[in-house]
């Protein structure tokens, strides 16, 4: 198994951290996670700008061009022979000592990036999953794409524990965001809802690909925070994101979504989904 570690392509054994890199001390720093089909970078344009918006944010700057990462990418996919899965890489601020809150505009920023098989599974998608709702208590720059998940993974673990694939945030009774580690909507009379994009989500790139295909099909769309009582009167719920892509929500805490699969505004989206990687990386 190859990795990249600032710049180069090694075996995986032989890739190691600084112990005062600043994203391992303080989470200082931003990652992607960009699909791979069939060895093709799926919507690698979208995830760079998102990684360099996200950088802007921090007020960290990116030595690296998009052409650089895309030609380290088609190395390491061909090196690990990744046909199906998914790239995960990240930017740290860099190596700083001693550990001090006030960074220094000279670090050069470590970027390391792996990659992972992850086949896809349609029936995953479609039989509805069990999800809870937990209260929001991230901070209030969710759309940075941050190191720094433990309000994420505190939510996901206590849904794992209560047997769910997925905790959906609310900021109160009103306000329903989006998850763990994914966006949420809902559809009610035919009408997709979900939370606008501004800090308090991620702005999935998942998320903006579901929305233009929305679009494209004539379905109706609202970018507005719905509540919880909306969530769980929906005729349907779906959660987006790389790896979920759109999978069906068949339950929320105690109430059953629908009949508990996909429905049928859903299972249109997802064939147009499905359609927009076929055209894009041939599968
Ligand atoms: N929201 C959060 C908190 C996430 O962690 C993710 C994905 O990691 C998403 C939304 C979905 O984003 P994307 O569609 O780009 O995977």
């Amino acid at each position: 198994m190859k990795v990249l570690l600032n710049g180069k392509i090694i075996d995986r054994k032989d890739a190691k951290v600084d112990i005062e890199d600043r994203g391992y001390q303080f989470g200082d720093g931003i990652y992607e996670a960009i699909r791979v089909y069939q060895g093709q970078l799926f919507t690698f344009q979208e995830h760079m700008q998102r990684l360099y918006r996200s950088a802007e944010k921090i007020d960290l700057t990116i030595p690296y061009t998009q052409e650089m990462f895309k030609a380290w990418f088609t190395e390491l996919i061909a090196k690990n022979q990744l046909e199906t899965g998914m790239i995960y890489f990240q930017v740290s601020r860099g190596v700083q000592a001693p550990r001090n809150h006030i960074y220094q505009e000279s670090l050069t920023p470590a970027i390391m990036a792996t990659t992972m098989a992850a086949p896809r599974d349609l029936s995953e998608h479609r039989k509805g999953i069990k999800t809870i709702t937990v209260p929001d208590t991230r901070w209030l720059h969710c759309d940075i794409k941050s190191l720094n998940l433990l309000g994420n993974l505190m939510a996901t673990n206590q849904a794992a524990k209560a047997g769910a694939k997925e905790a959906i945030f609310y900021r109160s009774p009103d306000t329903v965001t989006e998850c763990s580690h994914s966006n949420v909507s809902i559809i009610k009379e035919g009408v997709l809802i979900t939370h606008p994009a501004n800090e308090y989500i991620l702005n999935g790139i998942t998320r903006q690909v579901i929305l233009s295909l929305a679009k494209q099909l004539s379905i109706p769309f609202e970018e507005r925070p719905f509540t919880l009582a909306e969530l769980k009167a929906a005729d349907e719920v779906f959660i987006s994101s790389i790896s979920a892509e759109v999978t069906a929500v068949g339950q929320v805490d105690d109430v059953t979504i629908g009949n508990g699969k996909i429905g049928p505004v859903s299972e249109k989206i997802l064939t147009a989904f499905t359609n927009e990687i076929e055209k894009n990386c041939g599968i």
